[in-house]
């Protein structure tokens, strides 16, 4: 077990053991008994004065804030051209009581609402983009909201604001405030000017969650869709996180699909480089999936 201490930030690792580009879904049981000595599948985290993290896995994490426990896009299965190129934390039935699910759009590795329409409670709040609550409903979820950048929804004293992004289809990113403190989770946006806004807005963010596989198409004259590593630090230089924490960059769409269709510009290590170059004042750490970071 690693341990990592900062002034405002105890990180408790749980380790993996192996990761491939094209590794099954896979739970080791070694794990799950480390994760359950700090967390509880039933109650989740119980500190409203802390915000917790936990990576599960890709762009899938649990963000405790407020004592309050969302979850982010949901992927928790794989299929032909879609490796999460690391082992998953967890899966689906061992989520803690969700108070609500944030999802940035709607491509199957950040939106897996077929695996998800499972879930029972049928009626946890999901804050979606405009034009997706059509898909959460038919999956028997009830309690949908629809948000464009700027407008927010306060529930249990958590407050999700949709910030802008820019991918291949329609995305919003989010800022998850309770209390004093906030968390920014980055979605796949690319690196826009409208992202700029998000200091002025918000000018104390304790917790920064990045994609940072710089994803390309090759068809398309490697046409961008995700912000690569560095722009990823060059962005935690403007926006001033506390802390940062890379996900969505062990990804693969597997032999063919990698070496003709997508293109990548970024992984975890190059983040923490570029932030120790670009953002000083940011604490970066990598977490394996099923590591989980508290930030007090
Ligand atoms: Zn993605």
């Amino acid at each position: 077990m690693k341990h990592i201490k900062i002034p405002f930030a105890i990180g408790i690792a749980f380790f993996l053991h192996s990761c491939s580009a094209t590794s099954k879904l896979t739970v080791p049981s070694v794990r799950e008994a480390d994760l359950q000595k700090k967390y509880n599948y039933e109650t989740g985290f119980n500190n409203a004065d802390t915000i917790n993290f936990i990576r599960i896995g890709h762009a899938t994490t649990l963000i405790n804030i407020g004592g309050k426990t969302i979850l982010t896009d949901p992927w928790f299965s794989e299929k032909k051209g879609y490796y999460r190129g690391e082992p998953i934390a967890f899966l689906q039935d061992k989520l803690p009581l969700l108070s609500m699910i944030v999802v940035s759009h709607h491509h199957y590795d950040h939106f897996d609402i077929e695996t998800f329409k499972t879930y029972p409670d049928k009626n946890v709040p999901f804050i979606v983009p405009v034009g997706v609550g059509k898909k959460v409903k038919s999956a028997g979820f009830s309690n949908v909201y629809e948000i464009d950048p700027w407008q927010s929804v306060t529930i249990d004293g958590v407050k999700v604001t949709a910030c802008p992004a820019k991918h291949k289809v329609k995305e919003i990113t989010f800022m998850i405030e309770a209390g004093n403190r906030a968390v920014y989770f980055g979605g796949d946006t690319k690196l826009i000017p409208e992202l700029n806004e998000i200091k002025t807005r918000f000018p104390k963010i304790d917790l920064a969650i990045l994609s940072v596989n710089g994803l390309k198409i090759r068809p398309m004259f490697n046409k961008q869709m995700v912000m690569s590593a560095v722009q990823a630090a060059e962005f935690c230089a403007f926006i001033n996180p506390k802390v940062a924490v890379p996900i969505h960059y062990n990804f693969s769409g597997g032999k063919f699909k990698d070496l003709f269709i997508l293109k990548y510009d970024g992984n975890a290590q190059e983040f923490a480089n570029a932030t120790t170059v670009n953002a000083p004042k940011t604490k970066t750490f990598i977490l394996e999936t099923g590591d989980t970071l508290s930030i007090h």
